[in-house]
């Protein structure tokens, strides 16, 4: 069973969930495919047991030698990633998109694609079975590509090592790697809270959920912060036949539990809010 949890932004606590979950069971794959802010691996420290080159994109690097200083590249990049710096021809990796048609105009032929190569997939054990995750190195791109191959990896461990419960972590928003993360999964949880912005990216959410016809549940993480919006959230929900699967009280333990590089089930056991974890997980997996 593959369950992805996902929210509509960050900072709603869904990574500090899926850690939860990934320590209840006692084996499980645990893929993070938050490619941007990877974090997870922080908390687990896995054993990296291999990792693998992944290039999204290229870059355009200018050879000086036959750069005529003619200015045509900066007229036909639309992306702004070429600019004069010290009467010379620069090129900003950062912005530069890759779509190489400097590369094509360029009359001296000055300017060559190269491979953004920073960018990895990782792999390992962790206390509670096997860990993928990838890491996007800064300005590069084709994050969902990137997802897929974390997602990938991760049922391939799954099947060698007789796991049936892959945890995936997945991107906040509704782009691109959001819909690469959810992708015939099993289940997808939204974790959403009591804010207003929060009420509105779970709108959205839901709208990409229910067009790839997937099983949605959602949980309110600290609903307590404020009732009146937890319910219209409720209300909300019940319009469209969501079920709210659990409602989580706020809990400065689970910030100390992060501090400590564990789940908050595995720093406070017998909290309330561990128990209520496990109840929603085992519903979920077990329908108990
Ligand atoms: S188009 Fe080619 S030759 Fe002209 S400035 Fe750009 S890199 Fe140099
Ligand atoms: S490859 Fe495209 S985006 Fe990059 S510098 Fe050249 S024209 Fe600009």
């Amino acid at each position: 069973m593959e369950i992805a949890i996902i929210s509509g932004k960050g900072g709603t606590g869904k990574s500090s969930i899926s850690a939860a979950f990934a320590t209840l069971s006692e084996k499980v794959v645990l893929a993070d495919c938050d490619v941007d802010a990877t974090n997870l691996y922080i908390l687990f420290n896995p054993d990296v047991e291999g990792e693998e080159i992944y290039i999204g994109s290229q870059k355009a690097v200018i050879d000086y030698s036959k750069c005529i200083n003619c200015g045509l590249c900066i007229e036909y990049c639309k992306f702004d990633a070429i600019y004069y710096s010290d009467q010379k021809i620069n090129i900003s990796s950062i912005h530069c998109d890759g779509c190489k048609l400097c590369s094509r105009i360029c009359p001296n032929k000055a300017i060559t694609m190269i491979d953004n190569d920073k960018s990895r997939m990782y792999y390992g054990s962790f206390r509670n079975g096997k860990m993928v995750y990838g890491k996007l190195a800064p300005g590069e791109e084709n994050s969902g590509k990137l997802v897929n191959i974390v997602r990938d990896k991760a049922k391939k461990l799954a099947k060698e090592n007789n796991i049936n419960t892959i945890i995936i972590d997945g991107p906040p928003g509704i782009g691109c790697p959001v819909i690469s993360t959810i992708t015939g999964v099993d289940y997808v949880i939204i974790v959403t809270e009591p804010t207003l912005s929060g009420l509105k990216d779970l709108q959205r959410t839901l709208e990409l959920t229910t067009k790839f016809n997937l099983n949605t549940v959602v949980i309110i993480n600290k609903f307590d912060l404020n009732i009146k919006i937890t319910e219209k959230i409720e209300n909300f929900c019940e319009k469209l036949d969501i079920k709210i699967i659990g409602k989580l009280a706020f809990d400065p333990q689970v910030v100390a539990a992060m501090i400590n590089c564990k789940s908050i089930i595995e720093w406070q056991p017998a909290s309330d809010l561990s128990s209520q974890i496990k109840h929603i997980y085992n519903n979920l997996i077990y329908g108990q």
